[in-house]
Formats: C-alpha cells, structure tokens, sequence
C-alpha cells in the first residue's frame, strides 16, 4: 500500500479489521467484555476484551499501518505503555535512557523500575554517543527526541546503529512528533511508544498510549505482557483515538505553523531570553531534524528574563490554558518545574537547563493572530 502519510490517517480504517460486515465508514464500538464462542475448541478470534476487541484492534492496526509496524498494541495511557515496555527486563539489566525525558517516564525509572532491579544509567544522548555505558548487562536504549521539555535533538539513525552493534533494542517514545513527522522504526529502532493522549488523539479527551514493535518476536511478547497486566484500551476510547487520527495530518501541519509564527515572533521579545524549538535554523539539532523527520512539530520551550513574569504571563493568558499535557487543538502553557518535571530531583533539572523561568508552550490550531495577541497581552 503505497498511500502517503496524510491519506493513511484517514484510510486505514477502511483496511483494517473485517468482522464488520455493515459497510460502516466510522468503524463500529465493540462495547463487550466478552464473545460468545460457536462451538468447543472453536473462536471467532475474540474472546475476551482483556486479549482481544474488534475496535482495540482496530486503532492498534491503524497506528501500527503509520508506524509501519509489524504490531501495535493499544494501553490505557501512555504510561501503561511505558511500563509495559519495561516489563521485557529482569532484574541486573542495564537499560541506558536519555537525561530529558517526560517526567513521569523519569518517576517510573527511579521509583519502579530501579526497586524492580533494573539499572538505569542517565546519559545525554544528544551530546554523547552511549557506546562507552555499553556493558554485558545492557539490554536498551530509550530515548524522546525532540525531548521534554528541552528540545534537545537525538540521532536516531546514529543511535540504532550502536544499539545494533551491541544487540540492544532501540526504543523510542515518539510522542512530540506523532507517526505524520517521524517514524523511528524506519531509522533503525526496535519499539515506538505514543502517549495517544497527545497528538494520536488529538482534542484532550482520552488517555491512551501505544507501543508499535518492528518485529513479530517483540509484539508476542507485548502482548503476552499487556494481556497479563490488563492495562489496555477501552473500546469507546480506542474509537475516540480513531477519530482523532483522521485529522493528524491537518492538526500537525496547522499546529507547526502556528509554533514557527510564535517561536519567531517570541525570539523578538525583550522579555525573553532564549526560545528553544528545534524548526529555527539555530537549534543545534536543526540539521538532523530536517534528516530524520518531516518537520520540526508544534512543541516549544521558552525562557522569560524574570520568574515574575511567570506569574503574570500564567494568570494574564485567557486564550491559551494554563494546563499540563499537549499535542491537542488547544493551545497550552505548562510550567515544567511545577508541573510535568515536578519529581525530577533539583540537579538533574539544573543539568537539563530547566530552571523557574522555563515555559513550555503545546502550539494548538487557533487562528495565529489571537495566538499572538493573547501572549502580547499577558506578556505586555
Ligand atoms: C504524556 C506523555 C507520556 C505519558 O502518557 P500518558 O498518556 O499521560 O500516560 C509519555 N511520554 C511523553 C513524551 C508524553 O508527553
């Protein structure tokens, strides 16, 4: 199937799961726990919501068919999906992340991850290669990139490259650029993980989270792991998910114009000192964005010249909500140190350059003008 991306996001509803035989355009909601089987030893192929269910299976083909995956399996929330993954490792493993991550995925690592016996080394990837945290015991690398909240750019190609040399698995969570601007399996890597809270879903509605594996052996095991864990996607909400993904291609590209207009009219602000979004020729990780994705996304950081400002910029904004998460049509202020990195330990903020006057902007889809106009306003 040789469709482009932007066709994809609305067409591979139509060939995907075939139990429906009414001719729906908008793929049925299987809302049922269970399936009735025709006879001893025989199964229509679904048996319990918990294994399997038509609409998860659905959304899980649709997400899989963006990544070019072998399989995708659908988890109740990006998290679920995060400590699914790390569910592949025993304890005495060695698993090399990125030094700026989401900061829930950071928690996970430090509070279960670390008590379950795994080793997390902390690296910054977009600086250094991990080639000399190499051991006998290391068994992947994990990374974001473009990170949060920092924007920091990682080679995803050069990475997958050293991974393989070792016979590490390469995973990444590909979240803040969704399947339309970046597919890391095509680059080398083992498994991708969304948040589809974010762009997948699209509108703030559903909680949802996804990991896409590149190979039959990895998807038996994600869900052998996600069938046991019982983690996984309702069908109303693997129906929302679908839903969402029929507009990613136009939300993504209106989402992206609008934060080049707001990256570029920020960076001419006396009150702000730095404006951190890797679309500017500027950005250290420019040049491998442009090799590695088809564009550069709607997430932005910046950096006021006065904490007060913060303040005044939080309470003044009407348009734009101040409210954790991103990747929707709304656009949204997130004050990393209180919010998403709120259990990042203090040095390891300090070492990511996320400090009291750093603003993370989610660029939704509005008209750009009143964009502008509402940041004027409470910036003024
Ligand atoms: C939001 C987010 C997650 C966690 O997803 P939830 O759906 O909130 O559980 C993981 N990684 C990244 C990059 C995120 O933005």
């Amino acid at each position: 199937m040789a469709y482009r991306v932007a066709t994809k996001c609305i067409h591979l509803e139509q060939q995907g799961v075939t139990c429906d035989r009414s001719g729906a355009v908008s793929f049925p909601i299987y809302q049922s726990a269970t399936f009735a089987h025709p006879g001893l030893g025989e199964s229509t192929g679904y048996d319990y919501s918990r294994l399997q269910n038509p609409t998860r299976q659905q959304v899980e083909e649709v997400v899989a068919g963006l990544e070019s995956g072998v399989d995708g399996i659908a988890f109740s929330s990006g998290m679920a999906a995060v400590s699914a993954v790390m569910e592949l490792f025993s304890p005495g493993d060695r698993v090399i992340i990125d030094e700026d991550l989401y900061g829930g995925s950071v928690r996970l690592f430090s509070a279960i991850s670390e008590k379950n016996g795994l080793e997390i080394l902390r690296i910054n990837l977009a600086k250094e290669s991990p080639e000399a945290y190499i051991t006998g015991q290391t068994k992947a690398i994990f990374f974001e990139t473009p990170t949060n909240p920092m924007m920091n750019v990682v080679d995803i190609a050069k990475v997958t490259a050293i991974a393989k040399s070792h016979g590490l698995l390469t995973i990444v969570d590909n979240t803040f650029l969704s399947p339309y601007l970046q597919n890391p399996l095509a680059l080398g890597a083992d498994l991708v993980i969304h948040s589809g809270t974010k762009y997948l879903g699209g509108h703030n509605d559903t909680l949802a989270g996804f990991v896409v594996a590149g190979t039959a052996k990895l998807a038996e095991q994600l869900r052998y792991i996600s069938k046991t864990i019982g983690a996984v996607l309702a069908p109303m909400d693997s129906w929302l998910i679908l839903r969402g993904i029929k507009t990613l291609a136009l939300r993504m590209e209106k989402a992206q114009q609008n934060a080049f207009h707001i990256a570029r009219w920020l960076e001419e602000r006396p009150e702000v000192v730095r404006v951190i979004y890797p679309g500017l020729p500027g950005h250290p990780g420019h040049g491998i964005m442009k090799k590695q994705a088809r564009g550069f996304g709607a997430m932005l950081t910046f950096e006021v010249n006065d904490k007060k400002l913060v303040e005044k910029l939080l309470q003044r904004l009407k348009l734009i909500l101040f409210a954790e998460s991103l990747g929707g049509v709304e656009t949204l202020i997130t004050y990393p140190i209180t919010q998403t990195h709120a259990d990042v330990p203090a040095e390891r903020l300090a070492e990511n350059g996320i400090n009291d006057r750093v603003l993370r902007l989610s660029v939704g889809i509005e008209d750009i003008s009143d964009l502008l106009a509402d940041l004027n306003q409470a910036l003024s």
